[in-house]
């Protein structure tokens, strides 16, 4: 497979016709561009095809036509491991599994510290959870996540991407379950997080893509409006 190259990603999206069905097209015809380390904002409403897209992105489906690129390599040519080591999905459903807390922040990689865990675990406002934990990072998590809240659930799947450094991160509505005061935490660590990386966020609102470069939105699987955030 074509490796990725590490740091930010360029995506690009040319001409991109998906169907589930073989018959409706649930994306149809998608151009757009976005360049390494920037932000874009997707909008649109429930099932005009956003999560789809974000899907096609990590090959959970191929597109029927057109080629979905990072920074110049075909996604299709990649290998799968290595596509989802460099592209991050955090979504309502972060995906815990039974294994250690370490291991389900770092997925094996042992070049990650305890001590650079336990940093990422405070900056995302976790550190009082953390400190309750009876083995530190060695406690257990069960498979699902059943005895975290839903919250502290998506503050370690933030914890996770930080530690991982992914070159493209994909935040679907991600910060839904948060009370006011930890969205706000979240905030913050996630302006350092767009730093370092590309990032989509997929919103309903243009409220709460507010530090998106470019904003595209989708009506049915099409793109109806796109162009720079001020523009729109
Ligand atoms: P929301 O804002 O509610 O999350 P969305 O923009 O993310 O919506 P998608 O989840 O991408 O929308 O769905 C786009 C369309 O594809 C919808 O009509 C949906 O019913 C359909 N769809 C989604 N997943 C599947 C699937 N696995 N099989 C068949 N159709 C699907
Ligand atoms: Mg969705």
């Amino acid at each position: 497979g074509a490796p990725l190259s590490q740091g930010p990603l360029g995506v690009e999206f040319n001409d991109v016709l998906f169907s589930y069905d073989g018959d409706q097209p649930t994306l149809d015809r998608i151009t757009f561009t976005l360049k390494p380390g920037e932000v874009l904002g997707l909008l649109g409403r429930t099932g005009s095809g956003k999560s789809t897209l974000a899907r096609l992105l990590l090959r959970f489906y191929d597109p029927q036509e057109g080629t979905i690129s990072l920074s110049g390599t075909n996604i299709r040519d990649c290998k799968l491991k290595d596509l989802r080591k460099h592209v991050a999905l955090v979504t309502q459903n972060i995906e815990i599994m039974q294994g250690t807390i370490r291991d389900n922040l770092t997925f094996y990689d042992e070049r990650i510290s305890d001590e650079a865990i336990i940093a990422v675990l405070d900056d995302v406002g976790l550190s009082a959870w953390f400190e309750a934990m009876p083995y530190g990072l060695d406690t257990i998590l069960a498979s699902g996540g059943g005895s975290l809240s839903a919250g502290e659930a998506q503050l370690l799947a933030f914890a996770r991407v930080f530690l991982t450094k992914p070159g493209l991160v994909i935040m679907d509505e991600a910060s839904s379950r948060l009370d006011p005061y930890t969205e706000q935490r979240m905030e913050k660590a996630v302006s350092r997080l767009l730093t370092e990386r590309s990032c989509i966020m997929i919103a309903h609102r243009l409220a709460t893509v507010q530090r998106a470069d470019h904003i595209l939105i989708l009506e049915q699987g099409r793109v109806i409006e796109s162009g720079r955030r001020e523009q729109l």
